[in-house]
């Protein structure tokens, strides 16, 4: 068996509209950290001169949106009610473990510009593949954004699904679609100007406005798609981390191919 990587990185040296904080602190600075809470919490001395090397341990400290690196969409990221089940939706820690884990189905989105896909163009590529997913497989879209990664593009021009064609995966049992977009829906600049034109509140957010009606998760921000062997046939991991009442979920996404 094969793992091939599907995660884009947290990483605080890239743009995003909602900076990355970053602050590590060393081994040796790490001794000093630890020495005075000993100090402070415990009443114990303790000379961090005398660890091996005068180093203790590194220590990560973040800033950052759920939001951020690959991660999962929850239920309850998409509105305060849900017109399903007990009207409450359910945050990211309440997902069933079982969605996390399944066959899953790659479509080429590649030849499609800026804006949103729809039902007849996914029907098109599952002819093309000769497959349909089954119940409960996950759903990956190819669209090719992480080749923007890093730009201020990528949160900008990418291409996303209309309202009709995830009711099309809902209908067919999916319940997580992956995108290696920002964003499953089309970008703001596009979904504005179409709302602009026709006054239509239907054109806002609807893949993620379907999560109102329909419970699903999203795979946001994904990579690597490309070095898929093929549109099926292979299992993906993607469970999110336990984070209490969160919205979202990042998520370390990974493809296992039988060879
Ligand atoms: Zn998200």
């Amino acid at each position: 068996m094969r793992f091939i990587d599907l995660s884009s990185p947290v990483d605080a040296s890239s743009f995003e509209p909602d900076p990355v904080g970053h602050e590590v602190l060393t081994p040796r600075e790490g001794a000093a950290h630890m020495s005075a809470e000993m100090r402070e919490h415990f009443g114990v001395e303790f000379d961090p001169n005398e660890l091996p090397d005068g180093e203790f341990l590194s220590l990560d400290r973040m800033t950052l949106t759920t939001h951020t690196g690959t991660h999962v969409d929850a239920p309850s990221h998409y509105g305060s009610r849900a017109s399903y089940g007990t009207g409450i939706p359910r945050h990211i820690d309440e997902m069933p473990l079982d969605w996390f884990f399944r066959p899953a189905v790659v479509l080429d989105l590649t030849g499609h510009d800026t804006g949103a896909v729809g039902a007849d163009e996914l029907n098109k590529e599952f002819d093309r593949i000769g497959h349909r997913p089954e119940p409960l497989d996950i759903v990956l879209l190819h669209t090719g954004a992480p080749r923007r990664a890093g730009t201020r593009e990528y949160f900008t021009d990418f291409v996303g699904l209309d309202g009709p064609a995830v009711h099309l995966l809902l209908d067919l049992g999916v319940r997580v679609i992956g995108t290696d977009a920002f964003s499953l829906d089309a970008p703001f600049g596009d979904i504005l100007a179409r709302y602009r034109r026709t006054n239509d509140r239907s054109v806002l957010w609807p893949a993620h406005f379907v999560g109102r009606d329909r419970e699903y998760c999203q795979i946001e921000r994904l990579a690597n798609l490309d070095a898929l062997p093929s549109p099926y046939g292979f299992r993906v991991a993607c469970f999110p981390v336990k984070i209490t009442e969160g919205g979202a979920g990042w998520a370390r996404a990974v493809a296992m191919v039988d060879d």
